[in-house]
């Protein structure tokens, strides 16, 4: 749902913002924040409604991220006018606890054999996903608002998964371990 969301945002701007990721996340928030009470028509016209939280469940969500953007905005101002650039870092601390937007979503330590299969076409690929789903897919579907840090392949090349979208899912660090945890994986080995 939230992929339908970002991409409509994309669709309806006429110029495209500069990509300068803590404004883009910024406004990413405040206009997921009023969104969040409309329709998102599944693209494929299958499912209709993608939005089914409940009223209260979206005005959760939309106090949430209203005030995380509150937040953004005061670190982003700290940052431009102020060049504070250290309390700047505290407040981004705040809106997103110990994540900072879309840094890291690739430090995983992988095998020869799977390395090959990661080349620059999956990196493109890779940050596209990324840049279209600000937040982890797991964490968002709960209400809570955490940057995507890694891009997760469901079913693992490995396994003949393949980077098609439908295949990959914006993760935070702690959903992605935690998939890889209930898939009997060790850390460090045989990473989708
Ligand atoms: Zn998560």
């Amino acid at each position: 749902m939230l992929e339908c969301m970002i991409l409509q945002r994309y669709e309806n701007m006429i110029t495209p913002e500069k990509w300068w990721i803590d404004l883009q996340f910024r406004n990413t928030l405040n206009y997921l924040s009023s969104a969040i009470y409309y329709s998102v028509n599944d693209p494929k016209g299958i499912q209709g409604d993608l939005n089914t939280f409940s009223y209260s469940e979206k005005v959760k969500i939309s106090e949430a991220l209203k005030n995380a953007y509150d937040k953004a905005s005061e670190a982003t101002a700290l940052e431009t006018s102020n060049k504070d650039q250290k309390n700047a870092i505290k407040k981004w601390g705040e809106v997103l606890g110990d994540y900072f937007p879309n840094s890291n979503y690739e430090k995983y330590g992988r095998d020869k054999a799977t390395k090959k299969r990661y080349g620059r076409a999956w990196k493109r690929i890779r940050d596209k996903y990324a840049a279209e789903h600000p937040f982890c897919e797991l964490c968002f579907d709960r209400g809570i608002i955490v940057p995507t840090e890694e891009i997760h392949h469901k079913k693992p090349l490995s396994e003949g998964g393949t980077h098609d979208r439908s295949n990959l899912i914006a993760l935070c660090k702690s959903c992605h371990s935690h998939i890889h945890a209930k898939r009997g994986d060790y850390w460090g080995n045989r990473r989708g």
